[in-house]
């Protein structure tokens, strides 16, 4: 393989190599860090402009000096090419940004230049000097600092080394902050060592729904503050950045505070990210994006919510923000908080075992009571007649709802599909409303009269009828949140509201939530009581102090308890406790708060943990079955994911993958290491590609990064060696297999 970039043919005789992080084509099988030429001595992290092939991309100057390999493939200097323009403007990027960078890229198994360049600000990637110096001093000037022209254009090693910076002057009238209840001033109590330990340890807040998690976040980053540093935080969603966002601006008036979410325009993003490095924004609040953020001065991360799977990124470099948070933290020297009522099994275990310090909140705040939790078992509920279907609310919830009703209270209802009907169906033919695209079903969507697949996005209008035999009479089969709203509507069309009117019903999922601005709107219309039943999906039980809220109810958990998938109980445990975490939160109403869930599997371990909130005792039977099946966190798991057009061939390729890594593993031991068969994944085709994978998996981490990273190179080659292999990828550490 190529080292170096191959030479321009101009040579300058006082010029200077430099490694440089670019984004090779990866399949060329070119090493991601290449040399170049510069005029000038450049400091590491320092943002270029460089010529690749025909094209001009940018890299990153690359610390540390090269592999033995490399050094013995280098071009002769008169042989590289030069660096087309530096990026001086831009203080270079710190070394620990760096080193998260290349940890990123050798744990994920991808190219360090590919992960370097995708997690800055696309805007930064296609700025040169001239324009990024104007960003620069525009934002200076916004923000009422120095213009950047005044300070020297090179920096010197001293300058990388952050200083705290001055604290400015506290506002006239310091905002109210809550007496902290026992629980949380134990938490605080034991946590404030941590931002003057050598070491800062990282820790789990594992509080009960309502216990104020957030104030301790909020206490956490004034410490942090005080101490000149910056603090970043992270949430899982970004719906949940403008609520968070105005706790904090609240509390801390007159600090600088910037979001980091993909959902900023691209100059928004450019502009915040560039105040987070260059030390001007003291809270940074992002999603899971915002792990890569360069902070001089970073004092503190924490990860609300770290059970989220919303923090595995997805594609390309499939890296674990909270992973990568705990990382992060020890590399900084900042004190790192995950918190959450249900912990991911791997941070519990963590927890457990010591590696990270347990702080429990066991109690809501003030006179807050986590809400009663009643299991119906659908068997028992009246079956309806010959050809209907069952009503969407068995009679006893729809009791508890019209009793919320009466009493001015809100319900929420939950249902973890959004659509109309998963499927249509022609009772003469069989018909299904199928993906001509994807093995799946489209999704009938009431409002614009599609069949939508959530899988591909291939949508199509509704057939009037039926495709096959041209019968009139298509029919929704199963219930998403479209048609639970309106059914909702009709069961409670006779109830009448206290005040007069009719019951108001309102429903949020991704669908009603598409523009900007219109989440925030619908929420504060639930905050203000102008809803009486909200329906929704997991989005609306997410993190949100809806405070006349009494009654949420499970629709349909049920789906969940059966995926193959090894992590669906988890999950399950986690959104209905989270779910019922929206209930009771107002001190008054709390006594005759409940969760309902309507099951047809009552007996289920899960049901039984969940009527005590008993976490602990629901991730004691979890840890038992994962350490019997050797899962996670008994074993770690890699998944080597494959898309052709054949199936055949996606699995000709595992197949030989796997022969790949067998003789590899033969030769340099790791026995401990397993290659399963390849699978079809539950959706095996989507976008008209066959998809397969191949699950790895051994007890010892290190065992199976050292197959990954020897092994990855030969299924470059692999790959061109087949025709048809639309993409391959390895997942480290999957969410679902
Ligand atoms: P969690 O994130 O643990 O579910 P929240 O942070 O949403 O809990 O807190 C629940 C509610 O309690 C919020 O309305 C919050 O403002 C309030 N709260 C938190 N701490 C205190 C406190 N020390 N005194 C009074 N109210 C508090
Ligand atoms: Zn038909
Ligand atoms: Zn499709």
């Amino acid at each position: 393989p190529h080292m170096t970039a191959p030479a321009d043919g101009a040579t300058q005789a006082s010029a200077h190599r430099v490694r440089v992080a670019v984004e090779t084509p990866q399949h060329a099988g070119m090493a991601d860090v290449l040399d170049y030429l510069a005029e000038a001595e450049l400091p590491p992290g320092t943002l270029l402009r460089v010529p690749l092939g025909r094209r001009e991309l940018p890299g990153v100057v690359w610390p540390g000096e090269p592999s033995a390999e490399e050094a013995a493939n280098a071009l002769p200097a008169g042989q590289l090419r030069p660096v087309r323009e530096a990026l001086l403007a831009l203080a270079p990027l710190p070394p620990a940004w760096c080193q998260l960078v290349e940890f990123t890229a050798r744990y994920y198994q991808r190219a360090i230049g590919e992960v370097a360049l995708a997690v800055l600000p696309p805007e930064l990637r296609k700025l040169d000097n001239t324009g990024l110096a104007k960003r620069l001093k525009r934002l200076h000037k916004q923000m009422g600092l120095p213009d950047p022209d005044a300070k020297p254009k090179k920096r010197r090693k001293a300058d990388l080394q952050p200083e705290p910076e001055a604290v400015p002057e506290v506002p006239a009238s310091p905002p109210v902050r809550p007496a902290l209840t026992t629980e949380q001033a134990e938490v605080l109590a034991r946590l404030s060592p941590q931002f003057e330990a050598e070491a800062p340890a990282c820790h789990l807040l594992f509080g009960v729904t309502g216990s104020g998690k957030t104030e301790v976040y909020l206490r956490a980053a004034e410490q942090a503050l005080a101490a000149g540093r910056q603090a970043l935080v992270l949430v899982p969603e970004i719906n949940l950045t403008p609520q968070l966002e105005a706790r904090f601006a609240e509390r801390f008036p007159g600090r600088r505070l910037v979001s980091l979410h993909s959902g900023l325009t691209p100059a928004q993003r450019l502009q915040n990210w560039l105040s987070a490095h260059e030390g001007h924004a003291e809270l940074v609040l992002g999603t899971r994006l915002a792990i890569f953020c360069p902070l001089p001065r970073l004092g503190l991360i924490v990860v609300d919510e770290e059970h989220d799977p919303s923090y595995k990124q997805q594609d390309g470099a499939r890296y674990s923000a909270r992973d990568l948070a705990v990382y992060r933290g020890k590399l900084e020297r900042a004190p790192v908080l995950l918190g959450s009522a249900t912990p991911s099994l791997e941070t519990w275990q963590h927890a457990r075992s010591g590696r990270y310090q347990l702080l429990t909140m066991a109690q809501r705040v003030g006179q807050g009571a986590l809400p009663a939790v009643r299991v119906v078992d659908m068997a028992k509920q009246p079956t309806p007649g010959q050809g209907q279907e069952a009503p969407a609310l068995c009679p006893p919830v729809l009791a508890a709802v019209r009793d919320r009703i009466e009493r001015g209270e809100q319900s929420l209802l939950f249902l973890n599909r959004r659509g109309f009907a998963p499927v249509l169906n022609c009772g003469a033919c069989g018909w299904k409303s199928g993906c001509p695209h994807c093995s799946a079903w489209r999704v009938f969507h009431k409002l614009d009269r599609t069949l939508r697949c959530h899988h591909c996005g291939f949508a199509e209008r509704v057939p009037k009828a039926c495709p096959d035999c041209g019968n009139l009479d298509i029919q929704p089969v199963g219930r998403g949140t479209e048609r639970l709203e309106e059914q909702i509507a009709t069961l409670l069309q006779d109830v009448e509201r206290p005040g007069g009117g009719s019951v108001r019903v309102a429903r949020i999922d991704a669908d009603t939530t598409r523009h900007k601005g219109s989440l925030e709107e619908q929420l504060a219309a639930v905050h203000a009581g102008e809803v009486d039943v909200l329906v929704g999906t997991q989005m609306i039980t997410k993190g949100h102090d809806f405070r006349r809220v009494t009654l949420v109810a499970a629709v349909n958990p049920d789906s969940a308890l059966f995926a193959a998938d090894f992590r669906a109980a988890e999950r399950l445990f986690a959104s209905l406790l989270q779910a019922g975490g929206r209930a009771g939160r107002d001190a008054e109403a709390a006594a005759r708060s409940e969760m309902w869930v309507q099951t047809w599997n009552p007996q289920h371990a899960l049901f039984a943990a969940l009527k005590a909130h008993d976490f602990t005792a629901f991730a004691a039977s979890q840890l038992a079955e994962r350490e019997m099946a050797g899962l996670p966190p008994y074993s770690h798991l890699a998944l080597l994911r494959t898309e052709a057009r054949e199936g055949p061939v996606a699995e000709a390729f595992l197949q030989q993958a796997r022969d790949a890594a067998q003789a590899w593993l033969k030769t340099h031991g790791g026995a401990d290491v397993m290659l399963y068969a390849p699978v079809p994944p539950p959706v095996a085709k989507v976008a008209g590609l066959e998809r397969r994978q191949m699950l790895i998996e051994s007890p010892s981490r290190g065992a199976l990064q050292r197959l990954l990273a020897n092994w990855l190179p030969e299924l470059h080659v692999l790959r061109s060696s087949l025709k048809g292999i639309a993409r391959w990828a390895v997942d480290v550490d999957p969410l679902s297999i």
